[in-house]
């Protein structure tokens, strides 16, 4: 099969590129499988299958959720769902609500501090994507408050300057139900430096199938402690660049060298197909 990555995004959420580009991308790089992870929707992907099809790509399902857990944003990746599921479709619909109210408090903490920035030139910003905290950052370039991103971030937009904003986010506990229902496989996406190792176990012991190990914020040492964890636990191993394109992660040079082997891709597929055989008995 070879190489793949399993995490990345379009400009059906915060990626610079759409699902056709990226794909065509993967493809000068030699990535053989692709799952676009966008944040909380999966209209990039559903977007790329004529593409995939042409380049010989074989294109996984793929979401990035943002779920709650003890007040805190955990980011769950969900792979080889059923598209067509009621409820998990119904829970995307809720998840670019919630993000839409959730930027409405953001811009309203902004705007307490002074800023000059709206709703609508974050909207703008974001185009056809799912809102996220990125495109507040592309307005404060814009109106010269910051010169980058990472700026961005460190004085106004990472969760310690937010502080607690409320969110209607779906829970880790509500997810894992969903998404399992809709025959998907959950990973814990970029556990890197975010969580301790009695996190990580409380998280995983809610139903999660996999952890990503491979991911560009994990250096050798994290990459091998989280693969010992997964082995450990009987959890499948995911992996993927986290590639958002156009220098808008830091990452974004490693598209096509942080890399998945097609072996996890494997017991990722056997147990979504597992999966789905349990489902079509139970009904
Ligand atoms: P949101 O979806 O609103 O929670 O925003 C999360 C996204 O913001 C991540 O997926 C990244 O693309 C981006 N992001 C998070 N932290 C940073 C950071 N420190 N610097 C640049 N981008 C970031
Ligand atoms: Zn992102
Ligand atoms: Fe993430
Ligand atoms: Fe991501």
């Amino acid at each position: 099969m070879g190489k793949a990555d399993l995490h990345t995004h379009t400009i059906a959420s915060d990626g610079a590129y759409s699902a056709e580009e990226l794909l065509e991308k993967a493809a000068e790089k030699k990535l053989k499988i692709i799952s676009i992870t966008d944040h909380d929707t999966i209209k990039g992907y559903l977007s790329a299958k004529d593409k995939a099809r042409e380049l010989n790509i074989d294109l996984i399902p793929g979401v990035e959720v943002s779920a709650v857990w003890k007040s805190r944003e955990v980011h769950i990746l969900i792979y080889c769902f059923d598209e067509n599921n009621e409820e998990f479709r119904k829970m995307l619909l809720n998840q670019k609500r919630a993000r839409i109210r959730r930027m409405e408090r953001i811009v309203e903490k902004l705007q307490k501090q002074g800023l000059d920035v709206s709703m609508d030139e974050v909207r703008a910003e974001a185009g056809p994507g799912n809102l996220g905290r990125p495109h507040a950052a592309a307005v404060l370039i814009h109106k010269r408050y910051v010169a980058s991103v990472a700026e961005a971030f460190i004085r106004y937009l990472s969760t310690e300057k937010l502080g607690n904003i409320k969110t209607e986010y779906v829970t880790v506990k509500e997810l894992v139900g969903i998404a399992k229902e809709a025959g998907g496989v959950l990973s814990l996406a970029h556990p890197g430096p975010l969580y301790t190792q009695d996190e990580i176990d409380e998280l995983t012991a809610l139903g999660l199938d996999g952890i990503e190990c491979i991911h560009p914020s994990h250096n050798y040492s994290l990459q091998r402690t989280f693969s010992k964890l997964a082995a450990r636990d009987n959890l499948l191993v995911t992996g993927g660049s986290d590639f958002h394109g156009k220098g808008k992660k830091d990452y974004d040079p490693y598209f096509g060298i942080v890399t998945l082997g097609d072996q996890h891709v494997m017991s990722l597929k056997r147990m979504a197909r597992r999966r789905r055989e349990i489902i079509n008995t139970d009904q």
